[in-house]
């Protein structure tokens, strides 16, 4: 492959207005900004075309029988991406939201994360078109559960490893590796991460993406010439990233001036109790209701004269509608995809710094990584090691893609693509084409 002819200019796909006319699919917001990071790199037309392609993708229908004794028949998906550099890695939503294409988007992201950050994974997602809000506990186990045994032929510590993502958390990982521990005929809890702490998870992991997110934004800080202490930051989202992120980046000295979900948008200029406000939503299960400040738009959270926004829930919030209002100087992206592509121009004429999605959220799955090293070692670590390393990790990754950027004098999501994307294409050349 390696000797094959580069791959003409004018045969990569170019953003062009037209392509943009859907702005927020996000598997083509994954594809435009995958070519730009191909052209720039020469990427061979051989190589091009196999990293364009998802290597598997899996629809089941999952049947379940409610409290009630109907039966309804839900939509599963499950997408391995590239699988190149080792078993597949990623998470499983619950939504009404999910399809194809954006778990096909979630799983290539999830492929270039794991390169960016170098961890020997390669990377999948799945999801289940579902609202885990109507439905009850037992109704949610039985949904896990046979979304595990109609995808289990693709799942293993080898193969293909799940982990939490949005509306999924460590029980249901829980319920996910005990169906596939009954199905091999043995306990095997390095099957998923993001599990219980008492049942193999690992310290740290809660927290991780959310704790990555602040290691990242204080490189970013650092790297402009501003200072922690002070700063203020707006957050997107007040799940497990964002609600960590803000908690987090509160102890290192930064104001958090505004929080977010998809029930209520908080404003106080003095800063908001982040802990309190945790302990609302632990309650409550969600801002609704939390009356501690002004009561704001989400598009508002967004344009909020900020030194820092984090947006932390889904993707295409931030749009050509919205971007060129954007007053933040820094974007922490800790959710996925949160912008879209034709929004990124305008954040770079603007001199918005954008921590993309690849970098900024691969905490999470960095002590994935961890967890599923220490449950294949059967040797667990201390918060404070999976602390240290991750920070090693968040650190150093955001450097490399800084250096790349500076060098390329091309924005930190290209550059993070760059470094994925050639990563991943020079196992691919070390490995050839199987025929
Ligand atoms: N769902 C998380 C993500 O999007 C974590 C994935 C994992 O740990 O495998 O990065």
């Amino acid at each position: 492959m390696a000797t094959e002819p580069r791959l003409p200019t004018n045969t990569i796909v170019k953003p062009d207005k037209d392509t943009f006319l859907n702005e927020e699919n996000p598997f083509e917001a994954m594809m435009l900004r995958f070519d730009r990071a191909a052209e720039l790199l020469d990427l061979e037309p051989g190589l091009y075309k196999v990293l364009r392609h998802p290597e598997k993708q899996i629809i089941v229908s999952i049947p379940v029988m409610k409290d009630n004794g109907e039966v309804e028949v839900y939509t599963g998906y499950r997408v391995l991406y590239n699988t190149s550099r080792g078993p597949a890695k990623g998470g499983i939503r619950f939504d009404m939201s999910v399809t194809l294409e954006e778990v096909k988007a979630l799983a290539a992201w999830m492929t270039w994360k794991c390169a960016v950050v170098n961890i020997p994974f390669g990377g999948s997602k799945g999801g289940v078109v579902c609202d885990p809000l109507e439905m009850s506990a037992s109704e949610l186990e039985r949904l896990t559960r046979r979304y595990t045994a109609a995808i289990i032929q693709i799942l293993g510590p080898d193969s293909d490893v799940p982990a939490p993502d949005v509306n999924t958390n460590e029980r249901v990982m829980a319920w996910i590796m005990d169906t596939y521990s009954m199905h091999v005929g043995h306990t095997t809890t390095a099957v998923v991460t993001g599990k219980p702490v008492e049942m193999g998870g690992s310290l740290g992991r809660r927290e991780a993406t959310g704790r990555g997110c602040m290691f990242v934004t204080k490189e970013a800080l650092e790297h402009l010439g501003m200072p922690v202490e002070g700063t203020t930051v707006a957050v997107q989202g007040f799940g497990n990233v964002g609600s960590v992120a803000a908690q987090l980046l509160h102890r290192e000295g930064c104001k958090i001036v505004a929080i977010g979900d998809r029930s209520a948008s908080i404003y106080d200029k003095n800063g908001i109790d982040v802990d309190d406000a945790v302990a609302y939503v632990a309650k409550h299960r969600s801002l609704d209701g939390y009356a501690k400040g002004e009561i704001i738009s989400g598009n508002d959270l967004l344009t909020l004269d900020v030194d820092v926004l984090v947006p932390a829930a889904l993707e295409n919030v931030i749009t050509t509608k919205n971007a060129g209002s954007i007053r933040a100087r820094i974007i922490c992206e800790g959710a996925n995809g949160p912008t879209t592509a034709a929004a990124d121009s305008i954040l770079d004429e603007n001199g918005v710094f954008v921590i993309p999605d690849i970098l900024a959220n691969a905490g999470g799955v960095t002590v994935s990584y961890f967890e599923w090293v220490q449950d294949r070692g059967g040797y667990f670590w201390t918060e404070q090691l999976v602390n240290e390393r991750l920070r090693d990790i968040m650190v150093n990754s955001f450097q490399d893609v800084l250096t790349l950027s500076k060098q390329h004098k091309v924005n930190m999501r290209t550059a993070a693509y760059m470094l994925a994307i050639s990563r991943v294409a020079t196992v691919h050349r070390l490995r050839g084409i199987y025929a």
